[in-house]
């Protein structure tokens, strides 16, 4: 399969300095052993916090929604 890191990285909204940048697969499962979720499943202006934490995902979702994620 090929990798799909140019376009994906057209999509992604994480302002942190990382190599992993549309590179979707690595992303989430670094994050994932972390407890955390990337920074795509935020809002912009909760991203650039680096609160990747999946209590901080829970926390944004009851307060907006999930229209943001569309
Ligand atoms: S969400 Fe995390 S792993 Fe993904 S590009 Fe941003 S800092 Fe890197």
């Amino acid at each position: 399969m090929e990798c799909k890191k140019e376009t994906n990285s057209k999509f992604c909204n994480c302002t942190y300095s990382c190599s992993k940048h549309g590179v979707c697969c690595d992303c989430l499962a670094y994050h994932r052993r972390s407890g955390e979720v990337p920074a795509c499943y935020f809002p912009n202006d909760i991203e650039k916090d680096y609160n990747r934490s999946i209590d901080n995902f829970i926390k944004i979702v009851t307060e907006r929604g999930t229209s943001y994620l569309k």
